[in-house]
């Protein structure tokens, strides 16, 4: 009998198509093999400017997530009580009739009482834009319960920030540091980048609570305690000066080091620029006064100067100089407190001086500065910098992640070769020219709002608030309490709608935010909020909630209306550079996606939704004067004919009639097919001159111009100064005519600093003596969204979470690995089992972040072991700090811009007793019921003779 033949090269597709992932923020290019109309298999685009062909765990389990059996399937109208599980289906018609309905009447009402709110939407252009067209100014992302902190700091300082908006140079830095959990952000490339220096024998050195990820193929690593990273940040800044390595003629030329700060401490504009009569700040060259960018030479950088009305003035680098010199900075001082030995301090300081100025280089790229002085060369400073969300979550962070921006600077090692590059659209203007809309009197029924929901506020008159100070927007950003909330307090809105506090709201309308689970603090008494009545009338304190999500995730549970989206391999997007873009250092990029399949359930994606709600509801940009849709084909005809501006849309490249424009152009109606040809992506790479000092490079402003990025081909100075910080402590101090209320006013004084300093993270003297741990998560590389542990192929990886702890601190405590513990901390109390390891800084617990599900969430077995084993740390944080004398209890943030302080935790764990352990953390929830249209989940059994521990 002949051998049965074996097929080796199977052809397992009969078509690929090409698009962008979702499966996590990085957004690589993506092709996706199809045979008979199924996704088959996913590979990286190998032409893709962001993953060149490389294709992460996440990335290729997103079959999985497309075929997922926890997808909704048809709109659902809530008919048990809220939270109970139980829904009819309904036909979109009628959903979409009962949604115009409810936000036509708050619309002609009061469109502040809606409040709408996305988790990790890559769509922000629109849903912003959509609810300034709406009115409302209660409009955010996840941003403010993520990573505000390092994206503020960074656009305040350098007019720029990592991940998206910056990235070391991988082809020449030579020593790079990496601080705090930055895994979730930046996957691919990272990887790509780390590569890199591997091979060229760049030194890595890991500052990071917990030796995980990228620290485990790093040359050091530095298990620093949690919220002490500005203090060493503050110590290396102080080695660096004390040494008289800073890089003088840098921050001369480029920053504002030598701008005169008023030093009159009874003036109502003291600690202010001092400046000219055009309101250029003055800088002292030779003993003379002169505006800034007219010397003739470089300014001095530390000689006090007499302003014309006699008062004295002094540059901002001998004010930064005279603090960081001080001992409270020392290594000596900081060691202990850090977990990290002085001697390490100076010699992780010298290393980087070595390599700033020791090993220094120069590219063989001439370009030309903004004074038309031609540059033969291009001298770069190979030290470079990258952090996200480990030391942005603290309610240091703002003034953490600004001193990181400090130490690039004073290394002059900001965009210039192996340094910190900055991404186009950025550098902007630091911070940017848009300020949020929403003042009183900007909310009008039935009107738009003036300008955009989020911004950048630069005084007292930019918050929005009333003459009495009480904040406008329902989660409180832009108001005294957080002023710099840039990306606004996702993580306040349903405690502060439930609670009235400013105000109720009519509807809370959510798109892929888990906001009942992982996207909150104090988990059960959100969904006590959620669910909260009014006494007197049997209504729910939040009246309608509208949710779209693709999945059956916790939060479905809670809504009045399931409006269910598609998976992101069924619909068009865009990954703009109005939002949030895909460029990298050497040039501006922009991506879509294409419906790869079409969804076979009765699903559409929420940007079309949304465009059909806006028409509608008869907004304005959405709709025609004869009242039928502006963009009848959806958010395709949106991408293509929306002008936010005239000539800028959401895609940049291929516009014009003849497709040949980039940035600036008329619409072409073949932009879409363009994209589809060119592998879904847009790319305009930049010439060597224009790569580097962009802050001063004439050609790349130029370019910059032409393309629409920047308004001017201004020169943009660098602010180690941070100014806006100043007003805010001037109008506490009494002076303006818009004062904060009484019990802002010392938070003020104390944290809006415009040079950067370290602070004890809130709450953390008072309860160290009670709860002795510091506890924070990461995100396993495996894993980004939520829905990632409901993966079929992800959740082989890890299916439950344990609690990380020292094996030599649980030890002396008497722990032993697999123990149940409880974890307490002061607002609350968790069950989970105990895991012990090495690479831990010892004063630290940690977890993997949002694997712990409820019970018959995502179509989960209701025992499955993400649900009964797995836990979130999110139970133990407080949205509020404590009661104050006076019964005001300030938000659990960073006091500057509003971030949730979640990795300020702090606990206490004690092991249970044989009887107490069940084996199931705690707390339990009640198993949510299957919403109609979800199929059963294939019943998995475990291989025989696998336990599961
Ligand atoms: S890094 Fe992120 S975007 Fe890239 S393949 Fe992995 S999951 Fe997808």
């Amino acid at each position: 009998m002949a051998e049965p033949r074996v097929e080796e090269s199977l052809k397992t597709w009969d078509e690929v198509k090409s698009t962008t992932c979702y499966m996590c923020a990085c957004r690589c290019g993506i092709l996706v093999h199809l045979k008979d109309g199924k996704v088959r298999h996913i590979e990286g685009n190998r032409a893709h400017p962001v993953n060149r062909g490389v294709l992460c765990a996440k990335g290729s389990a997103g079959i999985q997530q497309h075929y997922s059996p926890a997808r909704l399937s048809q709109p659902l109208r809530r008919k048990g009580p809220r939270g109970s599980g139980e829904f009819e289906p309904i036909s979109w018609e009628e959903a979409l009739k009962t949604a115009t309905e409810w936000l036509a009447k708050v619309r002609q009402e009061d469109p502040r009482k809606l409040a709408f709110f996305t988790g990790r939407d890559q769509s922000q252009s629109l849903t912003g834009w959509w609810a300034q067209q709406f009115g409302t100014p209660n409009f955010a992302a996840h941003g403010g319960f993520c990573s505000v902190n390092m994206a503020a700091a960074g656009l305040y300082s350098i007019g720029g920030s990592f991940w998206e908006f910056g990235e070391p140079d991988w082809e020449h830095t030579r020593y790079f540091l990496l601080f705090g959990v930055a895994e979730d952000h930046s996957s691919n490339p990272i990887k790509i980048g780390l590569g890199k220096l591997k091979a060229r024998g760049a030194k890595i050195v890991s500052i990071n609570p917990v030796r995980s990820g990228y620290s485990a193929i790093a040359d050091e690593w530095l298990g620093i305690r949690p919220g002490t990273d500005g203090l060493l940040v503050g110590a290396l800044i102080h080695e660096l000066l004390r040494a008289g390595k800073v890089d003088l003629e840098y921050l001369a030329r480029y920053s504002d080091a030598a701008w005169l700060v008023i030093q009159d401490p009874e003036g109502p504009d003291h600690g202010l620029f001092a400046r000219d009569e055009a309101g250029q700040p003055l800088v002292q060259e030779d003993g003379r006064l002169v505006a800034a960018g007219a010397t003739s030479g470089l300014p001095d950088l530390t000689r006090p100067a007499r302003l014309g009305d006699g008062r004295r003035a002094v540059p901002v680098f001998r004010l930064l100089a005279e603090r960081f010199l001080a001992e409270d900075y020392s290594p000596t001082v900081v060691a202990a407190r850090c977990g990290i030995a002085a001697e390490t301090i100076r010699r992780i300081a010298a290393e980087i001086a070595h390599a700033a100025f020791k090993e220094a280089i120069e590219l063989d790229v001439p370009w030309v500065d903004h004074r038309g002085i031609e540059h033969a060369r291009t001298r770069g400073r190979p030290v470079s910098f990258h952090a996200m969300r480990g030391i942005s979550a603290h309610s240091n962070g703002f003034q953490t992640c600004r001193l990181l921006h400090v130490l690039q600077l004073l290394l002059g090692s900001i965009d210039v070769p192996g340094g910190f590059l900055y991404k186009p659209p950025y550098p902007k203007s630091p911070p940017p020219a848009v300020r949020p809309a929403g003042k009183p009197g900007e909310v009008q029924p039935g009107q738009p709002l003036p300008g955009p929901p989020l911004g950048f506020v630069t005084c007292p008159e930019d918050l929005l608030v009333d003459e009495a100070g009480n904040p406008q927007r329902i989660d409180k950003a832009f108001s005294w309490e957080a002023p710099l909330a840039a990306h606004g307090l996702m993580q306040q809105v349903i405690a502060n709608a439930a609670q009235k506090d400013p105000y109720g709201i009519e509807i809370l309308f959510l798109y892929m935010a888990n906001m009942s689970w992982n996207s909150a603090v104090n988990v059960p008494d959100t969904i006590t909020h959620l669910t909260a009545r009014d006494p007197k009338t049997g209504d729910y304190l939040i009246p309608k909630i509208i949710y779209s999500d693709a999945y059956a995730s916790e939060m479905v549970a809670y809504a009045d209306l399931v409006l269910p989206d598609t998976t992101y391999l069924e619909r068009w997007d865009c990954i703009s550079l109005l939002d949030r873009p895909i460029s990298d250092a050497q040039g501006a990029a922009d991506a879509i996606r294409q419906p790869v399949v079409a969804p076979d359930r009765d699903v559409r994606p929420f940007q079309d939704v949304l465009l059909d709600l806006g028409a509608r509801l008869g907004l304005p940009g959405m709709t025609r004067e004869d009242g039928a849709p502006l963009y009848p084909g959806g958010y395709a005809d949106y991408l293509v004919n929306h002008q936010r501006s005239p000539g800028i849309g959401p895609l940049a490249g291929f516009r014009g009639s003849d497709g040949t424009a980039e940035g600036k152009g008329e619409p072409n109606e073949d932009q879409l097919t363009r994209y589809i040809e060119n592998g879904c992506f847009w790319r305009s790479e930049l010439a060597p001159g224009q790569r580097y000092y962009r802050f001063a490079n004439a050609s790349y402003l130029d370019w910059a111009v032409a393309r629409g990025f920047l308004p001017q081909a201004a020169p943009i100075t660098l602010q180690l100064y941070v100014e806006p910080l100043q007003r805010f402590r001037l109008a506490a101090l009494g002076h303006g005519d818009l004062q904060p209320p009484n019990h802002h006013r010392a938070r003020l004084i104390r944290y809006f600093d415009p040079l950067p300093f370290w602070y004890r993270p809130l709450e953390d003297e008072r309860e160290a003596a009670d709860f002795p741990l510091h506890a924070v998560t990461q995100r396993p590389m495996a894993m980004y969204h939520s829905w990632g542990s409901q993966n079929v192929w992800l959740r082989q990886i890890m299916g439950w979470n344990r609690l990380y702890m020292s094996r030599q601190r649980a030890e002396a405590l008497g722990l032993a690995d697999g123990d149940w513990v409880e974890v307490e901390s002061s607002h609350g109390r968790i069950v989970v089992r105990l895991a012990l390891m090495e690479g831990v800084n010892p004063d630290t617990v940690w977890t993997w972040n949002a694997i712990g599900k409820r019970s018959g969430a995502w179509n989960l077995a209701p025992d499955a072991p993400e649900a009964r084993k797995g836990f979130l740390l999110n139970h133990l944080i407080a949205e509020l700090l404590p009661e104050r004398p006076g019964g005001y209890r300030y938000a659990a943030s960073d006091p500057i811009t509003g971030q949730a302080a979640w990795y300020d935790l702090r606990v206490r764990i004690r092991k249970l007793s044989a009887r107490e352990a069940t084996g199931r953390s705690e707390p339990q929830f009640e198993t949510l019921p299957l919403p109609p249209g979800v199929p059963e989940r294939l019943k998995l059994r475990p291989a025989s003779g696998r336990k599961s521990r």
